[in-house]
């Protein structure tokens, strides 16, 4: 996947494109994807780096929600388990299943639990990852030597799955590009093309040359997660808004919190919140340590979207303060390697009183100059959203209808053995990035060659996920990763010493300092 030459398709293309998508998350690459493998010709363009907003800051769960089925949304549970399931046989070796245990402190809890979670499994039908069991506390802290014991009657152990959420994004990418999309990260929506009132195309703007471009299509995709809005602002200005963003925060720890490899869930803090501590990362190259642990989550709305949101000091706090309740070693600031926050798309039918309680199921919305919009939804839903998203493109703009391929389609970044070639090649290579990371320089030359990683940050955030698993150890990594860079991209040397420099501060933002107002 070579950005020039994706980038020269957008230029020199004449004849309209079937379906131009803007936004490269989950949303936008599922999208992409679906439309190539049914056999239409498709670009999508994406403002800054693929994953860069909500799709690389998720939990990394793929699941059915056990949250949703407390509150009765069967159906939306019943869709998630069974795109859990293809997404796990379609991409397994950036998936896993993964057992997660609710320890029970009222004598109530065991029961309900274990009866909610049976349906869980019912649900998921043929596509279960594993039977769910009660469990006795002795049981219970086998599998999770760290939870507090005080009160202890037993857990409940069920199955969900995981994932790596970056890595998926381009292992979908590079699908879409196999099966004919042409994808261009760097390049921002600016403004619409119209006729008689009609969209017929896009404005693009090329963040790295400032160039500009009009690509024309006979149906435009708005997939913009929280910034939908702003586009379906420009296209009709009197449009309400759809979306209210809400921000989730993790905080990243060593595994000593949480040993083993089973993940910890408490459905219900005592202010009413989810709070999950998940192992993580998994793989073989994860073998010889670098075990961590994320825990999070919060659901605070948020006033304005961003592509960087920050932590609140309360959010900090309250997972903190949570952790501590149900782990025998409470955290402290200064265990916490890397803070991420995220912003979810959620749309606002104006029913529910907190951010909590709205739905995550997804919308489309054609606006009356054709512009279709498809927000909220979860990672794990992606597939379902771009079968649900193409097959309304296919009708609205008259396309040959096609059968949506991607139930059984197989996600492959194919990104192991061609980085064992590199290093066949050039033994030099698989000198690590850094002591505390499991990267190797080989896979910033990979990605830079196939994935279209363009900076610093691509490298460290998303094509490796240094920055979430040490974010010091990723800024001392950044004057290595900013040489290789160079020399694969031709860069001169004051942008080489510019990149790592940026790199060294955007950085600073998942550190936390020991005290807070600091
Ligand atoms: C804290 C948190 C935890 C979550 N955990 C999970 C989980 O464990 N499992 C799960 O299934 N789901 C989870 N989710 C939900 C999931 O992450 C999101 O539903 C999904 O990532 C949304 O993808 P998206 O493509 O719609 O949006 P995004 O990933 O935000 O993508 C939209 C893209 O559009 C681009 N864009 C915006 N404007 C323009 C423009 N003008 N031109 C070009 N490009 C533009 C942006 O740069 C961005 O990359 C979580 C979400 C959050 C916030």
């Amino acid at each position: 996947m070579n950005r020039a030459e994706h980038l020269d398709r957008l230029k020199t293309r004449r004849d309209p494109w079937d379906i131009a998508i803007i936004g490269g998350g989950a949303t936008g690459l599922g999208a992409a994807l679906d439309a190539a493998s049914r056999g239409h010709s498709v670009i999508l363009i994406e403002q800054h780096d693929f994953a860069k907003a909500t799709s690389s800051r998720s939990t990394k769960l793929v699941h059915g929600g056990v949250r949703y089925l407390e509150q009765g949304q069967l159906s939306f549970v019943f869709e998630s388990l069974r795109e859990r399931g293809l997404l796990l046989r379609n991409a397994p070796h950036l998936t896993r299943a993964l057992p997660f245990l609710i320890p029970c402190y009222r004598w109530w809890e065991k029961p309900f639990y274990g009866l909610g979670l049976s349906l869980y499994d019912a649900l998921a039908r043929k596509l279960g990852l594993g039977r769910t069991r009660l469990l006795s506390a002795v049981e219970v802290r086998d599998r999770l030597p760290t939870i507090a014991t005080s009160g202890l009657k037993g857990g409940v152990l069920y199955y969900d799955g995981q994932f790596d959420d970056a890595r998926l994004a381009i292992a979908i990418a590079r699908t879409a590009a196999t099966q004919g999309a042409t994808l261009v990260n760097y390049v921002k929506c600016t403004g619409f093309l119209k006729e008689h009132d009609r969209i017929t195309g896009l404005r693009t703007l090329d963040a790295e040359t400032g160039e500009e471009h009009e690509i024309r299509a006979r149906v435009v995709l708005n997939a913009t997660g929280v910034f939908v809005d702003d586009l379906r602002q420009q296209d009709q200005p009197a449009a309400p808004r759809l979306v209210q963003p809400s921000q989730g925060v993790h905080l990243v720890l060593d595994r000593k919190f949480l040993p083993g490899n089973t993940a910890l869930m408490i459905p219900k803090t005592p202010d009413g919140r989810v709070l999950f501590a998940v192992p993580w990362p998994f793989g073989p190259e994860f073998a010889n340590g670098f075990d961590r642990v994320i825990v999070g989550t919060t659901d605070t709305p948020v006033p304005e979207t961003s592509l960087e949101p920050r932590a609140l000091e309360e959010e900090i706090h309250f997972i903190l303060t949570q952790a501590g309740r149900y782990l025998t070693r409470q955290p402290t600031r200064a265990d916490v390697l890397s803070v991420f926050a995220g912003l979810r798309p959620l749309v606002n039918h104006g029913a529910a009183s907190n951010t909590a309680g709205l739905s995550r199921d997804h919308t489309i919305e054609v606006s009356p100059s054709g512009l279709i919009t498809i927000t909220g939804g979860k990672w794990t839903t992606y597939r379902q959203m771009a079968e649900d998203v193409i097959t309304r493109a296919e009708q609205y703009a008259d396309l040959t209808p096609h059968p949506c391929l991607t139930h059984t389609l197989p996600l492959d970044d194919n990104a192991d053995p061609a980085i064992a070639v590199l290093i066949a090649s050039n033994p030099s290579l698989a000198e690590p990035l850094h002591p505390r990371l499991p990267y190797r320089q080989a896979d910033v030359i990979w990605s830079a060659r196939e994935t279209m990683a363009r900076t610093v940050e691509d490298i460290l955030a998303r094509r490796t996920r240094a920055l979430f698993l040490d974010a010091r150890a990723s800024i001392e990594a950044a004057e290595t990763v900013a040489t290789l860079l160079a020399r694969e991209l031709n860069w001169p040397p004051a942008h080489q010493a510019a990149q790592a420099q940026q790199y060294r501060d955007f950085a600073r933002g998942y550190l936390l300092t020991a005290d807070p107002i600091s």
